[in-house]
């Protein structure tokens, strides 16, 4: 793997990587940063170099030296230097947890094995994931903010991963480019039509866009990047990962007495974007978990029907039933507001969501 180590005594070789894997958690630090900003302003289309960041509250510059990563905000204890107002916890928690991300890319290649991460035979494919780690966190994050997964994300990346296995077929686990790109190209076009069907049930289902274009899209990268076979484990698991958190929230929701509606509102893109990083990294121990739960279930296949599926069911009846039944109710609450403004004299005509292009 780390051919560059060999020739340098132990000791020597030990020390450089332990430079090379300080360099990595800054950097990834610093981009966290950057992600902060892309994750705030794209989504009102300002510019994420100009102007410098700056306090919301006072809206003083952030000095160079008040704006390292995670540290600063530890040292200033959480609030702006000059006026004091607090600042989020979610911004030292993204650069933290991007430097982890380019640290665990990183170390695919410069250690695998550690914690069973995947083999990353070729360091050209380092930066191309940093780029889609960073890129997963900004539409995770914006998903959640503002159900909008950004287009120069799905599109933009998927036009960039098939570049990328032309100049690297081994993405695809071949020799040759045409291999890589056709592969690469394949599983594209199974990802946007595999979401395109699912956004179609899921919107008869749920009354509502649960899968909405913008994850057919994103979609469609996770196919130019991981193949076919990853779509299916991806979906799969993304599908039982949304159910658990909707699940939760419908429960938590019902136990403090507050409405459905934040329920029901959850987008999929963060379901999506967690489970696309775990197959980045975890794919090889993934499906070996697979296989062993599988043996587990072909052995007490009776006790499994009788309890496990049930449940799945049940819970997911359950649910289905509710999110149709608060779509319903907010349905027809919009009915009746829209015949009282249409007897009002004078009514102005509301504007369109200005973001469907991009949202959907
Ligand atoms: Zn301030």
């Amino acid at each position: 793997m780390t051919d560059f180590l060999i020739g340098l005594s132990e000791e020597d070789a030990t020390f450089l990587m332990r430079i090379i894997i300080g360099f990595v958690v800054c950097l990834g630090a610093i981009i966290g940063s950057f992600l902060n900003v892309c994750i705030y302003r794209i989504p009102m289309n300002q510019s994420v170099s100009r102007p410098r960041s700056h306090c919301f509250s006072c809206g003083k510059t952030i000095l160079w030296y008040h704006n390292i990563p995670v540290l600063t905000w530890f040292i200033l204890r959480g609030k702006c230097a000059n006026c004091k107002a607090p600042i989020s916890f979610r911004y030292p928690a993204i650069e933290a947890f991007t430097a982890i991300l380019f640290l665990a890319v990183f170390q695919m290649w410069g250690n695998p094995g550690l914690f069973g991460l995947n083999t990353l035979s070729i360091p050209e494919l380092i930066p191309f994931f940093w780029l889609f780690v960073a890129s997963t966190v900004v539409n995770v994050m914006i998903d959640i903010d503002h159900r909008i997964l950004l287009d120069r994300i799905s599109i933009g990346g998927t036009l960039l991963t098939f570049v990328v296995a032309v100049a690297f077929p081994a993405l695809h686990g071949s020799d040759v480019w045409y291999d890589g790109l056709l592969r690469s190209f394949c599983g594209a076009l199974t990802g946007f039509g595999v979401g395109f069907v699912i956004a179609f049930l899921g919107e008869r289902i749920f009354l509502q866009d649960a899968f909405g274009f913008g994850d057919v899209k994103w979609m469609m990268l996770f196919g130019a990047l991981f193949g076919i076979t990853a779509l299916f484990w991806i979906l799969l698991l993304s599908s039982f990962l949304g159910l658990l958190m909707g699940g939760g929230v419908l429960i938590y929701n019902r136990f403090k007495g507050y409405s459905d509606e934040q329920a029901v509102a959850i987008p999929f893109g963060p379901a999506l974007g967690v489970t696309a990083l775990a197959w980045l990294f975890w794919s090889n121990r993934m499906m070996r978990g697979f296989a062993s739960v599988r043996d587990w279930v072909l052995l007490h296949d009776d006790l499994f029907m009788m309890t496990f599926i049930p449940l799945l069911l049940l819970m997911s009846g359950w649910l289905v039933f509710r999110i149709r039944r608060i779509r319903h109710y907010n349905r027809e609450m919009m009915a009746m507001d829209e015949a009282e403004t249409s007897l009002m004299p004078i009514s102005d005509s509301e504007p369109t969501n200005e973001n469907a292009h991009e949202h959907d």
